[in-house]
Formats: structure tokens, sequence, C-alpha cells
């Protein structure tokens, strides 16, 4: 493996590793023990140390350390206190190291850029979302978890737990492999900051766009305060016409106080046939989804 090498493709191949090294408590992954033993074992410049310190407005770092010998050090921000936050940042940083280090010095890494996925203004920080993702879930495990189960927040906070990491980034990795139709919704003060749709949904039309737009959560939705303003984690069903036109929708929130804000699980029938349903190309919706120019999808297209 090379510093060429992609987030994901270093991820697998940690992965396929660890998955050999006998005895070891797999999940979740250590990150902090691993970064340094690995680095030590392969590289001349190794991470010697991983440490929480005060570090304002930033979630965590890699440096280089100064001295006669080369080597690098993680810092995450000690006001972190969920141990999912954490280790998310740790894979992050050693991401950075593993693929960004010939290309700069130190790293300082924001809210922002270890939460938001599929950045398009920040390669090296998408990179090192991906690399975090894959180590610390790998896809194979999550699906062995979830198979044959209905999918729920309290199905998806087990994983959560088994991997460390926050009921956000399980529920969006959950998202990247299902073959059902769902999408997970993030809204602040009644406006939508992000909808991430699983593929089927995206291909089958059911998305949300809400990149550089201003979009209501529905009224009569459960984030949308129809039910009252407690967090609703058990399903919802909801008729069509409260988030997309024509299809009900079963709907599971619940407010996260880390960052003030409702994520809700939207959860779709599969009764429709993807390609009858659309025939774009998926790069077509997904440049349309980026472009962010228009309203909020209405639906269905005819077939
Ligand atoms: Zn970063």
């Amino acid at each position: 493996m090379n510093q060429l090498a992609s987030g994901k493709a270093w991820a697998i191949r940690l992965t396929q590793i660890l998955n050999k090294v006998p005895g070891i408590e797999r999940f979740p992954v250590d990150v902090r023990a691993l970064a340094q033993d690995y680095s030590r074992q392969c590289f001349p410049d190794p991470i010697t140390m991983v440490k929480g310190e005060k570090l304002d407005g930033f979630e965590g770092a890699l440096f280089r350390s100064k001295g006669a010998k080369p080597m690098w050090s993680i810092v995450y921000n000690d006001s972190l206190s969920v141990p999912g936050r954490i280790n998310f940042v740790l894979a992050h940083e050693f991401g950075h190291y593993l693929r960004h280090r010939q290309e700069l010095d130190e790293f300082f890494c924001s809210q922002r850029d270890v939460t938001q996925w599929d950045r398009e203004d920040a390669a090296r920080e998408s990179d090192a979302n991906q690399f975090a993702s894959y180590l610390l879930m790998p896809i194979d495990d999550f699906r062995t978890q979830v198979s044959g189960q209905k999918i729920d927040l309290d199905l998806l906070g087990h994983c959560a737990d088994r991997y460390g990491v926050s009921l956000t980034a399980a529920t969006l990795k959950w998202l990247e492999f299902t073959e059902q139709r769902a999408l997970l919704v993030a809204a602040r003060e009644g406006y939508i900051l992000w909808a991430k749709p699983s593929e089927r949904a995206l291909k089958s039309g059911a998305y949300i766009r809400s990149k550089g737009l201003v979009v209501p959560v529905p009224s009569g939705s459960v984030a949308g305060g129809a039910f009252g303003d407690s967090e609703l984690r058990a399903p919802v069903a909801l008729p069509a016409g409260v988030w997309f036109p024509n299809e009900p929708v079963t709907e599971m929130t619940i407010v996260s106080d880390r960052f003030d804000m409702t994520l809700s699980l939207l959860l779709l029938q599969d009764q429709h046939s993807v390609a009858q349903l659309d025939e774009e190309p998926e790069e077509d919706l997904l440049d349309k989804m980026t472009e962010g120019h228009s309203s909020r999808h209405t639906g269905w297209r005819a077939s």
C-alpha cells in the first residue's frame, strides 16, 4: 500500500489485517492502539502520541512533532465526552496520516470536516472520513448485524455501540449498502440541513435537495412537530403527501443534543421498480442533487 491508495482502500487493507489477528476484541476498533502499532511497524515516521487536549474550534489534529526524529502526534478535543465521537476523530486523523502526511505537516479538523461527508470542497476531509467509516464499520460485518431484521433506530443504535460510533455515522453507513429505500434527514429549527438517500431511494427519485436551499421540514412530519416536541424513536407511519407527494413514509426521529438538531430516518415501501420509475442515469441525479437550483423533489416522475 502506498499513500496514493484511497482512504477506503487503506481501511479495507487494515480491516483484512485486523480480521486475522487472533484473540483481539474485534469491535470497536481500538484506533488509538492501531494507529501507533501499525505506524511503528510500517513507517520510519510513526505516530508516537495520541491524547486529548484543549483544541478550540477543532475536533482533532494531526501534526509532525518537532525534534530530530520524525514523529507524528494525534490530538483530539478533550471536551469530546462521547467515546464514539473520539473514536471517529482518531480514525479520521489516522486517515490523514496514512494518506496525506507527505502533503502537509499539520492538519486541524473542524466539526464540519469530520461530520459532513461527501465534501466536494475538501477532498482530503472526505477521504479521511471514508477511511474512518470503512475502518470502524466494515460493511461485511455490518450486513451480518442487520441481516434479516427490521431496521429501526434501536437496531442501528446497537450497531453504533458495536462500532463505537455515533448513531448518525452508523446510519449513514447503513444507507451506503442497504437495498432498502431510505433516507436520513437532518434538520435544525424547522429547516432541512441535509438529507442522505440510499442508492435505491436516490435512483427511484425519492430524495430531497437541500444544498444551498431553504427547505422547511414538512409540518405533518414527526420532525416537523406534528406529534409534539418530544422525540419519537418508534416508527410512525405517515401518509403520502407528508414527506413525498405520492407515497407514505415510516418516520423515526431523534433529537441530537450534540448538534442541536433532529435526525429522521425515513423508510419507504419497496413496491416500485427502479428501472420503470426513472431512466435518468444516476450521475445526472447526483448532479442535480448537488447543484441545488430547485426546491424539494416533488415525487415520482411518470414512467
Ligand atoms: Zn481532517
